[in-house]
């Protein structure tokens, strides 16, 4: 029998990521730095984002079937969240985000630099 462990979870505090999908964000460093994109997917368990058009990698595809053409597949890849920055869609800036509580009690993010709500 294996002893049961009661401290599992102490490495898994969640950290909530403030970039939703669909925001636009710019890259703040790395070789896509300067380079902005939509959030197509996000990975608040590690942290990370992809964004449209960034970072872009390619693979290379064997083919597993006989007749399956195998060649260098261009896809986006996963980078650090804090190494893109949100983009206000109000002002254009980027922006850090800020949180505020609406009067029914809901959670809103809002801009730093020109306070609307994102
Ligand atoms: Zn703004």
């Amino acid at each position: 029998m294996f002893k049961k462990h009661n401290n599992l979870n102490t490495n898994n505090k969640k950290i909530k990521l403030s970039l939703k999908t669909g925001d636009k964000v710019q890259v703040l460093s790395g070789k896509d730095r300067g380079k902005q994109g939509k959030i197509i997917a996000v990975s608040p368990k590690e942290q990370k984002v992809i964004v449209e058009g960034v970072n872009i990698v390619s693979k290379h595809v064997k083919p597993r079937r006989a007749g399956e053409e195998g060649g260098i597949v261009k896809a986006e890849s996963a980078l650090y969240a804090c190494k893109v920055q949100l983009v206000c869609p109000n002002c254009n800036k980027t922006t850090r985000v800020a949180h505020k509580f609406l009067e029914d009690g809901t959670k809103k993010r809002c801009c730093k630099k020109c306070d609307q709500v994102i």
